[in-house]
């Protein structure tokens, strides 16, 4: 649908620099009408049974599952990915969401209401032998009931990285807990988007429930934000961009949930196996052209294997296969923008000026060495940068594209000190031959996931969000069920019971 004002944005293939399409630069007016559609559909999707809400997420899912190949085709255009990457991880990813918040909203509807019981004095009822003397107090009892209800509309604004599986990660929860929602992807990915609204309708849900609405952050994610009847906001982007969002929301007292940017640490101890810690620490760096919020940026070595590490993760870096992100044997894509690839490649400068070394990369990909199609597209060599302080920024900001850097440390209490020396505390990986050892070290770290010889590893029921500049709350399993929900509580005194003990009392 064309926004209101006409306006439009074009969208543009990462891997080859061409225009590819265009979407509507939706702006305040767009987003009002939005909101207007998924107020009327809230009291009905927010009476309907948990089941039925369930069942619809369940179709959705089972369609993104048919569509997965064009899903996954689309997202690697979109993003420049590999699509291997789209095939094996976005996608199915997406459909796992609804499928989760499918089955937590049946489970959490059949405990039915949270009830406690209060032991203590309450006024005496009317026409005992206490209360006609007033204000009367007896022993008594109070059965608090605490419901949770849906909140009505909220906004979900989600970044270009993992297009699909980061807006169903906050779609899913939103819908399964009787929410109606105001969408907001990135202008630079907008297709799968778009390809779900359109699953939607075809899995029925009712007009207005899931509204996607596309245009600029700072017009159409900023009219979602001080919209005065969204209640709450799930966003995932950078840490500068949810300062914005806190600054307009928290006036307005609505909820809100910050995913934000990350500068994680993958620590080497020196009990590991280098060749196995450097494969490791290579896809944790690297996935996605090291686009995801997760990716260990920073890779801290024991000094006594500092030097058998560096050249196997070198040597693993150097080999990966740059190329076209539709060719299924690509292990690095295209960057998101030319922008972006001018951002990365503007940090190599600040490494190479603060004292860095450049191992490996460190320059865009040659057009010669691209197939045609890709020639005009943003590729940038897998880089890695030893040589570094702590202090430098090219430690300390995140880059949010194929640049780590390594550094050495002395001993545990040196590595938890480094890793911890971060303005981010998203997650971290700690690579161990001693997994006990490993998790004495993760437990110190001040991330909101560590793991332990393992990276990117997530049960959807547990917590996941950040600490410091990484972000505020937490999404996934229940936490999701507590944020799209507000709690409401009844209190009843027991009127029986006070009945006879205040009978009981007076005999
Ligand atoms: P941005 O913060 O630039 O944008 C994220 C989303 O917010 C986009 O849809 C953007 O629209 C929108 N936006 C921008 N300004 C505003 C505003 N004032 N009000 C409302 N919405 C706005 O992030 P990127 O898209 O560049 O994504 C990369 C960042 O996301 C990295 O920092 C990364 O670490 C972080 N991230 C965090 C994750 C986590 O779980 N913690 C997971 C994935 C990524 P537009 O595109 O038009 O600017």
């Amino acid at each position: 649908m064309a926004a209101c004002g006409g306006a439009t944005l074009d969208n543009i293939d990462p891997a080859t620099g061409a225009v590819i399409g265009t979407l509507p630069a939706s702006d305040g007016a767009d987003v009002d009408a939005a909101v207007a559609a998924a107020s009327r559909a809230f009291p009905a999707w927010s009476r309907m049974a948990a089941r039925e809400r369930a069942a619809h997420l369940r179709r959705i899912a089972e369609l993104i599952e048919r569509d997965v190949e064009a899903l996954a085709r689309a997202e690697s255009i979109d993003t420049g990915k590999p699509i291997s990457l789209a095939r094996a991880m976005d996608i199915p990813r997406a459909a796992a969401n609804f499928r989760f918040f499918a089955e937590l909203c049946e489970t959490i509807a059949s405990r039915g209401a949270e009830v406690f019981q209060t032991e203590a004095p309450m006024p005496a009822p009317p026409g005992s032998a206490a209360g006609s003397q007033g204000a009367g107090m007896i022993a008594g009892r109070a059965v608090n009931t605490v419901h949770r209800g849906a909140l009505g509309v909220v906004g979900l604004i989600s970044p270009w990285n993992l297009p699909l599986y980061l807006l169903s990660w906050k779609i899913a929860p939103a819908l399964a807990f009787g929410n109606v929602c105001v969408c907001k992807p990135s202008e630079l990915t907008p297709t799968t988007a778009f390809l779900l609204s359109k699953l939607g309708i075809e899995a029925g849900l009712p007009a207005g429930v899931l509204n996607i609405v596309h245009g600029l952050g700072t017009a159409c994610g900023a009219a979602i934000v001080s919209h005065p009847l969204v209640k709450a906001v799930s966003f995932t982007g950078g840490t500068a961009t949810g300062a914005a969002i806190a600054a307009s929301a928290a006036p307005m007292f609505k909820k809100l949930s910050l995913e934000l940017g990350g500068k994680n640490a993958s620590v080497v101890l020196d009990d590991v196996d280098v060749e196995w810690a450097a494969a490791q620490a290579a896809r944790a760096g690297f996935s996605n052209q090291g686009q995801i919020c997760l990716c260990g940026s920073r890779v801290l070595v024991h000094r006594r294997v500092y030097e058998p590490f560096v050249r196997a993760f070198v040597d693993r870096v150097a080999a990966l296969k740059c190329g076209d992100p539709l060719e299924p044997s690509t292990q690095q894509g295209a960057l998101i923008s030319e922008a972006h690839m001018r951002k990365v490649l503007s940090y190599v400068e600040l490494a190479k000026a603060e004292g860095g070394r450049v191992l490996c990369g460190g320059s865009r990909v040659e057009a010669g060495e691209l197939p045609e199609r890709c020639r005009g597209g943003f590729f940038v060599r897998p880089t890695v940068v030893e040589g570094l302080t702590a202090t430098a920024r090219t430690q300390r900001e995140e880059v949010f594209g194929p640049l780590v850097t390594v550094s050495t440390f002395d001993d545990d209490d040196d590595a938890v000190r480094l890793a911890n020396d971060s303005s981010y505390g998203l997650s971290a990986s700690v690579w161990s031959g001693d997994g006990e050892r490993g998790a004495r070290v993760a437990e110190r770290l001040e991330v909101g996931t560590a793991w332990v010889n393992c990276w990117l590893l997530r049960d959807l029921r547990v917590p996941f969000g950040g600490m410091k500049n990484s972000g505020v709350g937490r999404e996934g399993g229940e936490e999701a069920w507590r944020f799209f929900t507000e709690a409401r509580v009844m209190v009843v005194a027991a009127r029986e019971q006070q009945i006879s003990r205040s009978a009981k009392q007076q005999s």
